[in-house]
């Protein structure tokens, strides 16, 4: 079905969507996604019902919040961020497509055109929004190629650094979503900007995920009319820590980091595959501050949506763009890579009353959030053709339906550059799988496509990931997971599929 005439359906069943079939409202929906935010970072993994369900030790984190709100929720402990990294996460998120069909295949900046959110692309909040919600959206999007859009200085970058990587969102770039505040991407997290939706810029002197919370308040309790009162609505909240910068008092609360600041740092970083002389590793402190931070103001949300008595009738889902490595594997490098800490994220989903509480190891890759959460709703008729993901939704009502054996796993670079190094291809360096059982990755070298390097990892007998396995001491495990990988490329359209890259090894065909 061609895009337009998907969207004129849309559009003329919109009076008909607006209620569901019992002539209640559709569910609102919240869907909170902080960055960074591992999913081991999670107090309560290491609580009775959910201890048993994992093979980690949860990381000695204060999320009093989150502990609570896990215990009244469908709470996944395997969902992964197919290419963690923010952009191509957050691309994905929105359109249920893998990287190159959303068209954000790396992280966005003005030095890469050729990664950027399509504006014909179908977002989850172009569906809600077709289908009579009010959608909202605060707090970082970074899924836009920066252009000089300056709404108060036009023709203007907004801001003077190069590459540009902060920018503004035109409306005619907001897919759907009505209200807005927003901005590309920005690190100073007790001085964070937005835009509002009419374009005006707005400076604050106070740290982010607190503020965008008073946002998220403000729109629930309707003041001043931020919203439809008579639809329901769909509200995103993407907050930016636990992000990098975590290395001050500059970046989290004095109070949460107080939490921390004690603890010897091998109490702190626990995980077995930790190198503690890494010099990141007083920084776990300012991460787990931001974590609580991020907990609190989580559940400030929670707290007014219940005074409301909004609470009965709204999912509302806490999630993340990636995970944080955080001296794990000897990497400075936060995400991008198929280790658990980067690939793994949280993925916990509450309606009172209709998702009963539960731990489900359902392998959800990103593309596959936009028609789950459709699919929760009751929309599951207003999923775009274009989605590559799949409605999972049946899974958290405990219905028996097929569930996935496999999640992809992608990393790519920059490609080719011109003499002014703006990129003009992307470089599929790796791509891998995520199975129950073993994690792989296949690196392969810019000029030959041949293999450069793998990581292949027993997660069920080496949950930390400390032993590489060679695949040509393994050829079985191997063969498999490359039949797996070759049916997830595949439907993936991937340039790997596409340039049948490996063939010898991955069964395409
Ligand atoms: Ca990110």
């Amino acid at each position: 079905m061609s895009y337009s005439k998907n969207k004129s359906l849309l559009i003329g069943s919109v009076s008909l969507l607006a209620l569901s079939a019992y002539g209640q409202k559709h569910p609102n929906v919240i869907y909170v996604f902080p960055d960074q935010f591992r999913n081991h970072a999670l107090g309560f993994w290491n609580e009775t019902g959910f201890k048993d369900k994992v093979n980690f030790t949860a990381d000695p984190v204060h999320t009093p919040n989150l502990n609570r709100f896990a215990k009244e929720s469908f709470v996944l402990s395997s969902a992964v961020s197919n290419c963690p990294l923010s952009s191509p996460h957050r691309g994905m998120l929105l359109t249920g497509m893998y990287p190159d069909g959303s068209g954000v295949t790396l992280n966005c900046n003005s030095n890469r055109p050729i990664s950027s959110l399509k504006e014909d692309a179908i977002a989850i909040s172009d569906v809600f929004n077709n289908s009579g919600y009010d959608c909202a959206y605060i707090g970082k999007l970074h899924a836009d190629f920066p252009t000089p859009d300056d709404p108060e200085n036009p023709g203007h970058y907004v801001e003077e650094a190069k590459p540009v990587w902060d920018t503004y969102t035109p409306p005619e770039r907001r897919h759907g979503f009505n209200y807005w505040y927003s901005y590309g991407t920005f690190d100073v997290h007790k001085q964070p900007h937005y835009w509002d939706t009419k374009g005006k810029r707005h400076e604050i002197k106070e740290w982010s995920p607190k503020h965008e919370a008073d946002k998220a308040i403000e729109y629930l309790i309707n003041k001043d009319n931020a919203r439809d009162g008579e639809k329901p609505f769909f509200l995103m909240v993407s907050m930016n820590p636990p992000h990098s910068p975590y290395s001050s008092l500059e970046d989290c609360m004095e109070e949460d980091y107080n939490l921390y600041k004690d603890i010897p740092l091998d109490q702190l970083l626990i995980r077995p595959n930790v190198d503690l002389k890494m010099r990141k590793a007083s920084d776990s402190r300012f991460y787990f501050a931001s974590v609580t931070g991020v907990d609190r103001e989580f559940g400030r949300i929670l707290a007014t949506l219940k005074d409301l008595g909004l609470d009965k009738n709204t999912i509302v889902i806490f999630a993340s763009d990636h995970g944080e490595t955080m001296c794990s594997q000897g990497t400075y490098d936060p995400k991008n890579s198929p280790y658990a800490e980067s690939l793994n994220i949280p993925f916990i989903v509450r309606y009172p009353d209709k998702i009963k509480p539960h731990v489900d190891n359902l392998l959800l890759s990103t593309p596959d959030i936009m028609p789950t959460v459709l699919g929760l709703c009751g929309l599951n008729d207003n999923i775009p053709t274009s989605v590559q993901g799949q409605d999972f939704s049946a899974v958290f009502y405990r219905q028996k339906i097929k569930r996935p054996k496999a999640a992809l796993y992608i990393q790519n670079m920059d490609g080719e550059k011109d003499t002014d190094g703006i990129v003009k291809s992307y470089f599929p360096s790796s791509r891998g799988v995520k199975t129950d059982r073993y994690t792989l990755a296949i690196y392969i070298d810019r000029d030959t496509k041949k293999i450069t390097k793998t990581l292949l990892f027993d997660d069920k007998n080496d949950p930390y990931q400390l032993m590489n396995l060679d695949i040509n001491q393994h050829p079985k495990i191997f063969k498999e997971l490359c039949k797996q990988m070759a049916i997830l490329l595949k439907n993936a359209n991937d340039p790997w599929f596409r340039e049948q890259i490996l063939s010898e090894l991955i069964p395409y065909k």
